[in-house]
């Protein structure tokens, strides 16, 4: 097969011997189609591979095919290496990649073994095959500044918001923050990214520079009008000129790829053309310019913080960065996950998503229309719904995210299967999440920032997870190392197919109980309150022994 013929199958017939089976195929060959260089098998963020190489992917292909109900397949880092008897409720297929021994969790260490052929950077859902394409971004934006708006009187109305990069990640900005009724200014160096997301509506208007930038976005949120502004400009030199002239935005963040200085982030006095020349040429002078620059970005953000501006940095390292290069105060800037998502974290409320295995539209339009009726009194979700049909595209087999939480994910998930039994759907429906989840993830840079009781390093969380997942019977476990800088986290995934079977409905009690139900204990064992307020009326046998 050619590399990027990969397709995700559709219909109602099986390659496989059960749905279980075909459904994390299908899984598989989504993520491979959707992903960034599909003839490499990179899904995203670089690296983040679906599978080691081409003869591993066949070969993951060929076992699925042959898998019984009664066997699970081991993957080792993107290599399948053998297939166990189990029980029919046990996982299909378990897997794990880019973990290091902690003193060998080196990017230095881990390039050298990865090109010795013996593991794969797995990001998140590409070496968990749980990809779905630019969808879960735009609504983690939503989610994130959906609950920076909570701290304005729960919209960003009359709001303006600061921001850098239109890359992947980054575009997602300006629509999540204009579904918030506010208004972005995006500061960006590449011309042609600007005008490409002018062109896909991500972008309303460019300005010519930023006294223009300001005015537009000014004018904007004084008549309560959402939009988008782009300025071709560094993002150090914008937030400076931006302090200098006293013009404070209300919100100020920021997403270029900070997180790698030599590839992710354009000095300050280079054209791209330059900058590209220099890093080549001189890439310890670029990593030193890039620096400074950085320095003075954080600087500036730092001055808005002062003057009033609500500032985060939004997991692309730019404290990091920042403290490198002499900016003590740099992690006076809170993160984002501490500062919005942890309270969604701590009642298990996170990135769920479901994936139609039918490859029909209708079949997506009929799920959406059940989580509309399930939670009428969830806003948040209810909005979001509305404004997926307008910024998401289906890529690859059609698929839904929605942030729903403890309780709330079991409910949607019996309903799909009770669809698929009952034949409303075309074909079974799988469902998985991101591994940035309530309880499978530590992150100390991200996801575990600043937990109250200062458990931030501790990795016993995602392991847990992971193997109450395998307890519960979800068709695909994963264990991760290494999602952001290499040594810096370890996260677990989960997929499960709803296949219309009564013994899926008993996966699905289980594993929505425990999986979000972890997370929820881990938050209350940290001490954060909305933890340990929901937890008594979770129905999570938790057990309260600590001194
Ligand atoms: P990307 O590399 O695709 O885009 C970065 C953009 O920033 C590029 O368009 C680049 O031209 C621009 N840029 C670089 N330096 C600049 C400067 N000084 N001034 C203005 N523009 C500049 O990256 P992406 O996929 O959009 O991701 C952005 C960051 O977000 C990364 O660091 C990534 O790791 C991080 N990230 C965060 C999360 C999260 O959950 N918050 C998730 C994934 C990724």
């Amino acid at each position: 097969m050619k590399a990027g013929a990969v397709q995700p199958a559709r219909g109602a017939e099986l390659r496989c011997q059960g749905w279980r089976q075909e459904g994390i195929l299908r899984m598989l060959e989504n993520t491979v189609a959707n992903g960034e260089r599909p003839d490499e098998l990179v899904i995203y963020g670089g690296i983040g591979k679906a599978a080691r190489d081409w003869p591993s992917y066949h070969a993951i292909v060929a076992a699925l095919r042959d898998l019984a109900d009664d066997e699970t397949l081991v993957v080792q880092s993107g290599r399948p290496v053998a297939v166990f008897r189990s029980f029919p409720d046990s996982p299909r297929v378990v897997l794990a990649n880019a973990n290091l021994v902690p003193r060998a969790a080196t990017t230095q260490r881990f390039g050298e073994l990865s090109a010795a052929g013996l593991t794969m950077h797995g990001q998140y859902t590409a070496g968990s095959w749980a990809y779905i394409g630019g969808q879960g971004i735009v609504q983690g934006s939503f989610e994130t500044f959906g609950a920076c708006a909570g701290s304005f009187g729960g919209t960003l109305s009359g709001r303006v918001v600061l921001t850098a990069g239109l890359g992947g990640m980054g575009s997602a900005q300006g629509p999540a923050i204009a579904m918030n009724q506010g208004v972005a200014l995006v500061c960006e160096v590449d011309e042609t990214k600007i005008a490409n997301r002018l062109a896909d509506g991500r972008v309303d208007e460019i300005a010519k520079d930023v006294p223009d930038a300001w005015r537009r976005c000014r004018k904007a949120a004084d008549g309560r009008q959402p939009l988008v502004v782009a300025v071709a400009a560094n993002a150090a030199d914008v937030a400076e000129e931006l302090v200098s002239r006293g013009m404070l935005p209300d919100v100020a963040t920021d997403q270029t790829s900070a997180h790698d200085l030599l590839t992710g982030y354009v000095p300050a006095g280079y054209s791209l053309v330059e900058a590209t020349r220099l890093r080549e040429a001189h890439p310890d002078e670029y990593r030193r310019a890039a620096g400074t620059t950085v320095a003075r970005h954080v600087r500036a953000l730092l001055a808005m913080r002062n003057g009033g501006t609500t500032v985060f940095e939004y997991g692309n390292d730019l404290r990091g960065a920042g403290k490198l290069a002499g900016v003590a105060e740099a992690f006076d800037i809170p993160g984002f996950v501490a500062s919005y998502v942890r309270p969604s974290f701590a009642v298990g409320r996170g990135p769920y998503r479901w994936v139609c295995l039918s490859g029909e539209e209708s079949d997506r339009v009929a799920i959406d229309t059940t989580a509309r009726t399930l939670f009428p009194e969830d806003d948040r979700l209810q909005q979001w719904l509305g404004h997926a049909e307008r910024w998401t595209a289906t890529e690859g087999l059609p698929a839904r995210i929605c942030w729903l939480g403890h309780g709330a994910r079991a409910l949607m998930a019996r309903e799909i299967n009770r669809k698929v039994r009952e034949g409303e759907l075309a074909a079974p429906v799988a469902i998985t999440r991101d591994h940035l989840d309530s309880g499978s993830c530590s992150y100390p840079g991200r996801e575990t920032e600043n937990m109250p009781d200062g458990s931030d390093e501790i990795a016993d969380w995602p392991y847990l997870n992971a193997m109450l997942n395998v307890a519960g019977g979800a068709d695909l476990v994963a264990i991760h190392q290494n999602a952001g800088i290499i040594g810096g986290s370890c996260s677990a995934g989960m997929t499960l197919v709803c296949d219309g079977s009564e013994l899926a409905d008993e996966r699905i009690d289980r594993c929505f109980a425990s999986d979000p139900g972890i997370g929820v204990v881990r938050h209350a064992t940290a001490g954060v309150p909305e933890a340990v307020a929901y937890l008594p009326h979770s129905g999570i046998h938790a057990i309260h022994n600590q001194a």
